[in-house]
C-alpha cells in the first residue's frame, strides 16, 4: 500500500492545491462510481481513487506521505465492514458528503428522495406569416397525463385501500447487504415492494386503474411572441404530463412552430426581401412603384434611368426583433421586366430609340465591350 502513488492514481502532481486533489478526485470518483461505471474494473479503481484521497485530501496524512512514504496507515479504510455506498464516516473523508450530491440521483444517500417528475408533451402549431410577424395567442389543443381526480393520485379505490407498506414501514427506503469484492456492503436503497412510495394500494382506482392518472385533452390558450420564427418553439413550464404524487414535478409543454410562407415576402432573421417587378418603360422613366409591406402597401420614388436590380432598404419595415425593440428592414429588389409581344409600330419606335441612344451612354455595357475588345 506503502508503494503506491497516488498523485499518480488521481493524475496530479506532488504540488498540487487542495482544491485541484478535490476536483481531481470527484472528476474520478465520478467516473468510476461502480454504480455508474458497469465496467469489471470500475470498482477496483473506485477504491484505489478513494485510498488516494483518503491520504491526499487530508493535510496530516498528506505531510506523512510527502515526507515518509506512508501516511502512517490511513485509519479506517479497508475494514472490510463497509462500503461505499453508505458506510464511510466523514472523519475519514473530509469531502465526502458533498461529493455525494453528484450522485444524488440513484439514491444511495439514505435522504435523498427522488422527486417524480412528468414527461414533456411535445406538439406542433402552425401560424401564419403575420401572425408570427406580429405576435397572435392561440388556442392549441393538448393531450397529457393529469393526476386522477377520483383518488387524488393515490391509485387507490378508497382511502381505506391506501396503506402503509409493512416492508420499509412507510419509508419508501429498505437497507439491503449485499456481499460485493469490499466483503458485506450496505446499500440505503428504494423499498422493492412499495417502490419508494411507503404505500400500497389493496384495490385499484377504477377511473386510473390504479396509475393514479389519466390521459386527458385540454385545450390552452398560447401567447405566440412577435418575431417568433419558423422551427422555434415555445415551452411552456410545468403544462406538459403531471404526476401521481401531488409533490411531483409536471413536465414542460413544448410547441413547435411551423409558420406558413408569405405569397410575396421572403423573411430571413429579422429582415424581409421581395423582387419588385416593374416594366421596362418605368425603369428608364421613373415613377411611383407600389411595394407589398406586413400591412399593406407603401410606395417608393423610382428615379428616371434607374439599373434593373437597384436595392431599395426600407428601415424598420421589416419583423419585430423576438428579444428587444425594434425590427428588421425591407430590401426591395427593382427588377425591369420585358413585354411579351409588341407590334411593328412598337418596333420601329424601339429602333429609332437605339439610334438616338449614343453606345457610351450605357456605361457597363460600354465598359464590358471594351475588355472583349482587348
Ligand atoms: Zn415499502
Ligand atoms: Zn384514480
Amino acid at each position: 500500500m506503502a508503494n503506491n502513488d497516488y498523485y499518480a492514481t488521481l493524475g496530479v502532481s506532488k504540488s498540487a492545491s487542495e482544491d485541484e486533489i478535490k476536483s481531481a478526485y470527484r472528476a474520478l470518483a465520478k467516473k468510476y462510481h461502480p454504480d455508474l461505471n458497469k465496467t469489471p474494473e470500475a470498482a477496483e479503481k473506485f477504491k484505489e481513487i478513494n485510498e488516494a484521497y483518503s491520504v491526499l485530501g487530508d493535510k496530516q496524512k498528506r505531510a506523512n506521505y510527502d515526507q515518509y512514504g506512508s501516511a502512517d496507515g490511513p485509519q479506517g479504510f479497508g475494514g472490510g465492514g463497509q462500503g461505499f455506498s453508505g458506510g464511510f464516516s466523514s472523519g475519514d473523508f473530509g469531502g465526502f458528503e458533498d461529493i455525494f450530491n453528484i450522485f444524488s440521483n440513484f439514491g444511495s444517500r439514505g435522504n435523498a428522495r427522488v422527486r417524480e417528475e412528468g414527461d414533456d408533451v411535445n406538439i406542433n402549431l402552425v401560424i401564419s406569416f403575420t401572425e408570427a410577424a406580429f405576435g397572435c395567442e392561440k388556442e392549441v389543443t393538448v393531450t397529457r397525463k393529469e393526476r386522477c381526480s377520483d383518488c387524488n393520485g393515490t391509485g387507490a379505490k378508497s382511502s381505506s385501500d391506501y396503506v402503509t407498506c409493512s416492508e420499509c414501514n412507510g419509508t419508501g427506503r429498505m437497507t439491503y447487504t449485499q456481499q460485493t469484492l469490499f466483503g458485506m456492503t450496505r446499500t440505503v436503497g428504494t423499498c422493492r415492494t412499495c417502490g419508494g412510495k411507503g404505500k400500497i394500494i389493496k384495490n385499484k382506482c377504477p377511473s386510473c386503474h390504479g396509475t393514479g392518472l389519466k390521459t386527458t385533452t385540454s385545450k390552452i390558450k398560447v401567447k405566440i411572441p412577435a418575431g417568433i420564427d419558423n422551427e422555434q418553439v415555445i415551452r411552456l413550464n410545468g403544462e406538459g404530463d403531471q404526476t401521481a404524487s401531488a409533490d411531483g414535478v409536471a413536465g414542460d409543454l413544448r410547441i413547435a412552430i411551423t409558420v406558413q410562407p408569405h405569397s410575396l415576402l421572403v423573411r430571413k432573421g429579422f429582415d424581409l426581401y421581395v423582387d419588385v417587378y416593374v416594366p421596362i418603360t418605368t425603369l428608364m422613366l421613373g415613377g411611383k412603384v407600389k411595394v407589398p409591406t406586413l400591412k399593406g402597401t407603401t410606395t417608393i420614388d423610382v428615379a428616371p434611368l434607374t439599373q434593373s436590380n437597384t436595392k431599395y432598404t426600407l428601415k424598420g419595415k421589416g419583423v419585430k426583433y423576438l428579444k428587444s425593440i425594434g425590427s428588421g428592414n425591407l430590401i426591395v429588389t427593382l427588377k425591369g421586366e420585358m413585354p411579351k409581344d409588341i407590334d411593328k409600330n412598337t418596333i420601329k419606335l424601339i429602333k429609332e430609340l437605339e439610334s438616338s441612344i449614343s453606345d457610351k451612354s450605357y456605361p457597363k455595357t460600354n465598359n464590358y465591350n471594351k475588355k472583349l475588345d482587348d
